[in-house]
């Protein structure tokens, strides 16, 4: 079990001295996990048991911010079986028919969706509508239309919308993030991003239109395009894109197998990215500037992400990625800290209005030009 003490094994004794992830300007990630906390917490219901579900289930035993209180799940046996574990009340637990009546209990804060992709625009906007705070698993939705929706119900129900980016944590990218802030790479003009793995049973949702809204793009290649936005620190103006089909019958129409595409971004630089349900080792991301570059592989799984600059390894400690998410997370809705890379609907949207674009530009040939 993935207890706070492991957790806590983790940390090196260099993180002592980062201020990386720091709750307050005085405080480390490291500090924070070691003294007793006694501020308010986030009380959470996981939507969704599955095995993602399961993970941060896992990792939120580590919080200190956030607490997991309840369940929402169409499986009576896994309800029960998480009642056990994680010492849930009965009065806490729903299922998909039911749990608009969260709306009536005072003991849960916010809602956590981990569903199939295409559930979320309507599971997010019934949470809203219930007066709850909501995180989103990614992609936030199936294209940009919905995803407006979903921000507008949260809007309208004055209740936070978040989306599980959790890299937008991860202490290496963030160093990465800063050093290019800093101007350490000079004037950034590539990036590349790998994202991808060789997809397994046909028949799981995520090879079904219905409910994962397409292919490998929705679900890893995802990955590339928000890395692409934040590793270059801007927002793209074009997109251009390919896609590539070996097995028509495990990928069906609307389901991509392999997209690769290229962003445009204002200050001249291009991002070349590949998206892929058929090939593994592919978690890369490249980016160089004039004066320097950054390079991790691992860069987006569970960890630890790994990698280095044109300074020598990338050496910031391994945090349990969902740990601090779910920490973070807490802090921005309880007290409305601003996170270094932003983790709102906002943001998920603007990688929803790529998709559509990458989407586009395959099935027109053309280039697409991007408002984002
Ligand atoms: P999963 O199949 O393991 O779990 C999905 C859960 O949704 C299951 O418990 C299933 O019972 C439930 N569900 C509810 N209604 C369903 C329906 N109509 N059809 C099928 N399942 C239904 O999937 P997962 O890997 O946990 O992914 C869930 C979400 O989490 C996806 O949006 C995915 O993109 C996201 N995810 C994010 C990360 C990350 O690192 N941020 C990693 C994995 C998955």
């Amino acid at each position: 079990m993935n207890t706070r003490r492991d957790f806590l094994q983790k940390f090196t004794f260099s993180a002592l001295a980062l201020p990386l992830l720091s709750f307050t300007s005085s405080e480390t990630i490291a500090n924070f996990y070691k003294e007793p906390y006694e501020g308010p917490v986030l009380r959470v219901a996981i939507m969704g048991l599955g095995s993602y579900g399961t993970r941060v289930a896992e990792a939120m035993q580590s919080c200190k911010m956030a607490k997991l209180v309840g369940v929402i799940s169409g499986t009576p046996s896994k309800i029960t079986d998480w009642q056990a574990k994680y010492n849930i009340p009965a009065k806490n637990c729903y299922n998909y028919e039911n749990f608009d009546a969260i709306k009536n209990n005072k003991d849960i804060d916010a809602v956590y969706v981990i569903t199939p992709n295409s559930l979320h625009h309507d599971q997010v906007i019934r949470i809203a509508k219930a007066g709850k705070q909501v995180i989103c698993e990614k992609p936030m939705a199936i294209n940009a239309k919905e995803g407006q929706e979903m921000i507008d119900a949260c809007t309208k129900a004055k209740v936070k919308l978040l989306v599980g980016y959790r890299m937008h944590f991860e202490p290496n990218t963030l160093e990465v993030i800063r050093m290019r802030n800093e101007g350490e790479f000079g004037k950034v003009l590539f990036f590349q991003g790998l994202s991808g793995f060789r997809i397994g049973d046909p028949t799981q949702w995520r090879l079904n239109k219905q409910l994962s809204g397409g292919g490998s793009m929705m679900d890893i290649g995802i990955y590339s395009i928000n890395g692409a936005r934040y590793m270059i620190g801007e927002d793209p103006i074009w997109v251009t894109a390919q896609e590539t089909k070996t097995d028509p019958v495990k990928f069906k129409e609307g389901v991509d197998e392999t997209i690769q595409f290229q962003l445009g971004f204002p200050g001249g630089a291009v991002a070349s990215c590949l998206s892929t349900y058929s090939m593994s080792n592919l978690d890369r991301f490249f980016l160089n500037g004039d004066k320097g570059f950054a390079e991790m592989q691992p860069s987006t799984g569970y960890g630890p992400i790994k990698g280095r600059t044109h300074k020598g390894e990338l050496t910031q400690p391994h945090v349990t990625h969902q740990t601090v998410q779910m920490d973070e997370m807490a802090a921005i809705i309880l007290s409305g800290k601003t996170p270094i890379v932003a983790v709102d609907g906002q943001e998920a949207l603007k990688d929803l209005k790529i998709i559509d674009a990458i989407y586009l530009a395959v099935k027109t040939g053309q280039k697409v030009q991007l408002k984002l």
